[in-house]
């Protein structure tokens, strides 16, 4: 008997939220409460008559600590469940210290104005003394240990696919398959094909933030950066086929660096077509994924933005999205003084995601793993005072549900090893 607040209404809350009503033995009542309210009333339209779950809708702004802090007064829920941006996981923090609730998200902190002062004083000298220069990092979120451990309370950050899954699915293989692991390859193919010339998965602005950025590895105890798309390889994925895939910079690098500490080197490789890495450095080179505000017009706009508008909605990608995405990860080591390969990797098919909550498979396998999360917090198989990475807490609970509610892992004894 649980309620959660969820806070946003876009692709992966969609996915989250349906998914919470297939569990409404536990998710007993959710409001559901974002910037549009609007989409909230539709989804919960949705799912009226379909579900023993219990919907309320809100409207909040949740950028404004003080809303968010009345709206969990007004609904006191169980658990709040942050699947807006990664902009709002500050605020959204301190108000759920404020009001003495459980905390989870899908992402790391990234500030949406990375021009603020304040803030770039902080980001310039992490990249000199971390050695990586991607905007968002976990060290904002990190520094609430303390005050979640005094309060009592939980927060589980990035409890998507990557991040989240694939830290479980770290955290498994050092649990089950090896004594030491000496290295981590994590690799995300998504061979979907939507029929656009280019469109984001994901929400486009924090998408190609993302992608744009450096790369970065983690090797022999330091960060190793890169030019963006500087390091390509080609893989053949299981159903899904060949694919070029670069190495990128992703925040589960570093926590497993933490809770690994033996692995030599750490890496994450996401597969790109051609199109969409020509329209990216097109759009970069005109400067249309700039955040800085320019006049246009006697208005100001933030290009990103602008560009965001034009984009297909990630939502409505949905019903053209045709493929599967294959998400996992690729490990060496020892077990018992010998050496040992093993992956581990969870193959999603668009299609079937849309006939199921009408969303392409990035919504679901983020989705999906926000949902089961929320049940490892709201079922105590991982509630626990602090602020804790997936990598931290127990797998096998997580990974069981991921199996029953539609992610189930596949495992491979002898994997083809990235070069
Ligand atoms: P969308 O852009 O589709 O949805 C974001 C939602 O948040 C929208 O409903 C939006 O409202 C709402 N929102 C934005 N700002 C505010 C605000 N200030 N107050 C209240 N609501 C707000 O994003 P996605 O669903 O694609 O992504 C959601 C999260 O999941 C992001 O943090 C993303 O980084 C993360 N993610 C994680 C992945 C993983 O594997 N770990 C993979 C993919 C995404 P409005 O409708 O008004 O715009």
């Amino acid at each position: 008997m649980s309620k959660v607040l969820v806070i946003g209404c876009g692709g992966v809350a969609s996915v989250a939220i349906q998914k919470c009503c297939q569990a409404s033995e536990v998710f007993t009542e959710l409001c559901l409460a974002s910037r549009t309210r609007s989409k909230c009333d539709e989804l919960a339209a949705k799912l009226k008559g379909k579900t023993a779950t219990k919907i309320t809708t809100a409207q909040v702004d949740a950028d404004d600590v003080n809303q968010v802090i009345a709206l969990i007064r007004a609904e006191k829920p169980d658990l709040v469940m942050n699947v807006a941006l990664p902009y709002q996981d500050l605020t959204l923090m301190d108000a759920c210290l404020a009001c003495g609730v459980d905390y989870m998200d899908a992402a790391n902190y990234e500030p949406e104005d990375t021009d603020d002062p304040k803030w770039r004083a902080i980001y310039e000298k992490r990249c000199r003394e971390a050695g990586f220069s991607a905007y968002f990092d976990y060290s904002w979120q990190w520094a609430y240990r303390k005050r979640f451990e005094d309060a009592g309370i939980m927060a589980l950050l990035g409890c998507g696919f990557d991040p989240g899954v694939t830290q479980a699915y770290c955290a498994y293989a050092k649990k089950h398959e090896f004594d030491t692991i000496d290295t981590i390859d994590i690799l995300d193919c998504n061979g979907g094909d939507h029929g656009y010339a280019f469109a984001t998965n994901f929400n486009p602005e924090v998408n190609l933030r993302e992608v744009s950025a450096p790369g970065s590895y983690w090797e022999n105890g330091h960060w190793v950066e890169v030019p963006a798309m500087s390091i390509k390889r080609e893989y053949d994925f299981d159903q899904v086929g060949k694919k070029d895939m670069y190495l990128l910079h992703h925040e589960e690098i570093e926590s497993l660096a933490q809770t690994i500490p033996e692995a030599r080197r750490i890496r994450f490789f996401m597969t790109f077509g051609q199109s969409y890495l020509d329209h990216m450095r097109c759009l970069e080179d005109v400067g249309m994924l700039s955040t800085t505000p320019v006049e246009f017009e006697g208005h100001q706009i933030v290009p990103i933005k602008f560009l965001k508008t034009l984009l297909p909605d990630p939502a409505s990608l949905g019903p053209r999205t045709k493929g599967k995405t294959n998400i996992g990860c690729i490990f060496t080591g020892k077990k018992a003084g010998r050496d040992k390969k093993w992956a581990i990797y969870n193959v999603c098919d668009h299609q079937a995601c849309y006939r199921e909550v009408g969303s392409q498979a990035i919504s679901y396998t983020t989705g999906v793993p926000v949902m089961c999360g929320a049940l490892m917090v709201l079922t105590d198989k991982w509630r626990r005072p602090g602020v804790f990475t997936v990598d931290e807490l127990d797998p096998d609970p997580f990974l069981d549900a991921l199996d029953k509610y539609g992610l189930p892992r596949s495992i491979e004894s002898d994997p083809v090893l990235v070069p």
